[in-house]
């Protein structure tokens, strides 16, 4: 069995360090915004290059609570892709404002900037490029746009920790950049949690409220304000496993090079000339994708679909009525795209099994 993610062979190589983290939390009695909390926004921050880093309950979270901390209201839109994990799109919704989808650039499968400006109306509010699979989205074009139409930016990182775009760490494009730890992505927790960069001291201090009830000092409240903190256990976690992204992205890329190179017959991904890109996930491209999946499976190695619906076709914003063949990169991109195993403890012997399975495939 090769597995398209396998968490447990992370956790026995740095078994001893989490172990001692967690144990450091629990003998300290102290559980929530607290010092290893403090410690690790502080080293997050360092490590992104962003002047502030708070700690909050998820992705979905890091989200919502910056488009609440822009004083974005029922109503107002919010620019962002369909072919995304559905928390970005769920993170509008929980404001209560309306997404409004552009199309992808056919090579990053990122946010198309040649199509966002003539979806920018008077409600525009904000504008959540995402970094998807971990490559950046093109960022110059992007703010460029956002600049002459004063929209803020929210960068959603949930799959970009240590993606750069020409040379800079993402998350410092816009206002906000939102980032997860659920446990699969290249930073990962042992549980839930989420995190918000931004440069901006008054954006911070806002966040520092609404994650915390609302209140500035204990029981004086100044913002109708949420409870969304990252605990004490997963942000120890992190910061043990902070000190190995860079190592395992590094990893994760040395194995795209791998399939980039000897895969035939299915579509590879492209790294962009403006980004670093981390490999969240490693996509391929196949007209016969779903025989490809079942062939896969019965030889034993994992893949999934990232995402098979894109968002604006799923149920539950039917009351868009966005049709079908509105967005057809997005549309016709989720009929194809297959993720292929991709961690930083997969060895280059599996990967190479991978490769000769794909490359002997007839439909
Ligand atoms: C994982 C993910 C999120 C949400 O993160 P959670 O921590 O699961 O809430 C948001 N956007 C993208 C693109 C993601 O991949």
């Amino acid at each position: 069995m090769i597995p398209i993610v396998d968490l447990k062979r992370q956790y026995y190589q740095i078994k001893d360090e989490i172990d001692n983290a967690i144990r450091r939390v629990l003998e300290s009695g102290w559980f929530i915004l607290g010092k290893e909390l403090q410690e690790f926004e502080k080293e997050f921050a360092d490590y992104n290059d962003s002047k502030y880093a708070l700690g909050v309950g998820s992705g979905t979270e890091a989200l919502h609570l910056s488009i609440l901390a822009l004083g974005i209201k029922p109503e107002d839109e919010i620019i962002t892709v369909p072919n995304t994990a559905m928390p970005t799109i769920s993170a509008i919704s929980l404001a209560y404002a309306k997404p409004v989808f552009v199309d992808i650039n056919q090579y990053s499968y990122n946010l198309d900037p040649k199509k966002l400006e003539n979806k920018i109306t008077k409600k525009t509010k904000a504008i959540i490029p995402v970094h998807l699979f971990g490559q950046s989205a093109d960022m110059d074009q992007i703010r460029e746009i956002s600049k002459k139409h004063s929209i803020p930016i929210i960068e959603d990182c949930a799959q970009s920790h240590g993606a750069l775009y020409k040379g800079k760490k993402t998350g410092n494009f816009g206002e906000f950049g939102c980032f997860s730890f659920y446990p699969s992505k290249n930073l990962g927790a042992y549980g839930d949690g989420g995190l918000i960069t931004t440069n901006n001291r008054e954006l911070y201090e806002k966040i520092l409220m609404l994650r915390n009830y609302g209140q500035k000092d204990r029981y004086i409240h100044k913002e109708k304000g949420t409870n969304s903190r990252l605990d004490e256990i997963q942000a120890a976690i992190l910061r043990v496993k902070l000190k190995h992204l860079d190592e395992w992205n590094l990893k994760r890329r040395k194995l795209a090079q791998i399939y980039d190179k000897e895969l035939k017959e299915v579509i590879t991904p492209k790294e962009m000339d403006y980004a670093k890109h981390i490999y969240h996930l490693y996509v391929i491209r196949s007209e016969k994708r779903e025989s490809l999946m079942n062939y896969l499976k019965e030889k034993g190695i994992g893949t999934q679909i990232h995402y098979p619906i894109p968002a604006h076709l799923q149920e539950a914003y039917k009351e868009l009525r966005i049709n079908k063949g509105t967005l057809p990169i997005s549309e016709k991109y989720s009929q194809q795209i297959l993720s292929l195993p991709m961690f930083p403890e997969l060895n280059e012997e599996e990967v190479s099994a991978v490769i000769n399975s794909i490359n002997k495939f007839k439909d």
